[in-house]
């Protein structure tokens, strides 16, 4: 990856072999390289995930560019710095260092100076090229071990090769070559297949951006920010069968803002989606690490808490009714909460969600603004499977 140590001083003698037989060995690794990359590129349209698409091009380039080390980064344009999110070669020690420093993008110039350009690529040669000193890549990055047998003329760890990932209008991130397997320095084609396969990589990117930007929106109710019902329906769905393994609890808050009808007919609709808001955000502060909100359905939230007994549950049911009863809302609301637990082995979620429904029903019929439980641990379903 990239450089942590100044160069020492280095002989910049380069032992030349013949002319005919460098020509004929560059081009076979070129003919290679262009093999290895088309027949890996085809394999990126099938990742969608975006850790997926980035561990793959590691991957690709590694094997098919022949580079032992390589790291890629990813641009957040909205803090301008370069987040670490995919390494081939290099020590997990130095990953979870990395990972944990993302630097912005100008941090970057050492090594992407003009006079290091090889097409759209920076090749920083350590022959011609120093760090400046207090550089914060000295904390952000790493540096491989000096190969055995290296000798002037061969790639040395200081050396790296920047190939930037845009897509046309936007910088996405870089990818950072080392350690190339021959120990040769990129020429000019090598560097041009590779920013091709970038050109590629960057594509593929941007659809992974927009694939989880979409799968954010299907995921989300977009009143309040909070999880949808079905990504609530298919959490439970995994805790239960979590909690059945594990013999833990969990449990589930079923709640329903006490006429909201009225509010609505009395203000207006805007300020009962304010209210709404209002009460998702009571539950995004008191919930902790693990849990999930999530709205579902109208003026009803269902909150899944793992590794929860269904006392504890009461509790965290009714801290909720206190913080949206005394939250400054545009108007004063209250909310009537369901607790029900998963004591039951091979329940399944629906049956869960149904109770707690019920146990929010007995909380409105006692008069509202109060929580109540399952009267009964809910009846286990036969085991079908
Ligand atoms: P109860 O105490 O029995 O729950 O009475 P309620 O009036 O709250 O009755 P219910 O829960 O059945 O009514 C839900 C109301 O929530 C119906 C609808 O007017 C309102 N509502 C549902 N979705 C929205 C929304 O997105 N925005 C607003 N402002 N209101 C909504
Ligand atoms: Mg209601």
């Amino acid at each position: 990856m990239l450089k942590t140590r100044r160069p020492a001083a280095l002989s910049a003698e380069v032992e030349t072999p013949a002319v005919g037989a460098l020509d004929r060995v560059a081009l076979e690794r070129e003919r290679r390289l262009l093999r290895g990359l088309l027949e890996a590129s085809a394999s990126m349209h099938e990742a969608l995930g975006l850790d997926e698409v980035l561990g793959r091009i590691a991957t690709i380039l590694a094997k098919a560019g022949r580079f032992s080390g390589v790291a890629v980064y990813i641009l957040d344009p909205s803090t301008g710095l370069l987040h670490l999110r995919a390494t081939v070669g290099v020590s997990d020690k130095d990953v979870a260092r990395m990972r944990a420093n993302p630097f912005p993008m100008a941090e970057m110039m050492p090594l992407m100076r003009p006079e290091m350009l090889i097409s759209r690529s920076y090749l920083f040669d350590h022959r011609r090229d120093q760090m400046p000193k207090d550089s914060i890549l000295d904390t952000a990055l790493s540096v491989p071990e000096l190969a055995p047998g290296w000798r002037p003329g061969l790639w040395h760890p200081l050396d790296s090769l920047t190939i930037p990932l845009d897509d046309g209008q936007n910088r996405l991130g870089l990818l950072s070559l080392d350690e190339p397997v021959e120990q040769q320095y990129p020429d000019l084609a090598t560097v041009q297949a590779l920013e091709l396969f970038a050109d590629q990589c960057a594509a593929t990117i941007s659809r992974a951006h927009l694939h989880q930007q979409l799968e954010q929106l299907a995921m989300t109710d977009s009143l309040t920010g909070l999880h949808n019902r079905h990504v609530l329906e298919d959490a439970l769905a995994r805790e239960l069968l979590r909690a059945e393994r594990s013999g833990r609890p969990c449990a589930v808050l079923f709640c329903d803002i006490d006429h909201f009808k009225q509010v609505n007919d009395q203000w207006d609709h805007a300020t009962g989606d304010q209210i709404l808001q209002q009460v998702a955000a009571v539950m995004r502060q008191r919930l902790r690490r693990g849990d999930l909100a999530a709205r579902y359905g109208g003026d009803e939230f269902v909150v899944l808490l793992p590794d929860t007994d269904i006392a504890a549950a009461v509790e965290v049911a009714g801290d909720l009714r206190e913080r949206i009863e005394a939250a400054p809302a545009p108007r004063p609301v209250t909310v009537s909460i369901g607790v029900a637990g998963s004591a039951n082995a091979g329940l399944d979620g629906a049956s869960l969600l149904a109770a707690a429904d019920a146990a929010m029903y007995l909380a409105k019929r006692a008069g509202r603004n109060r929580v109540r439980k399952t009267r009964r641990a809910p009846r286990a379903l036969p085991n079908t499977k």
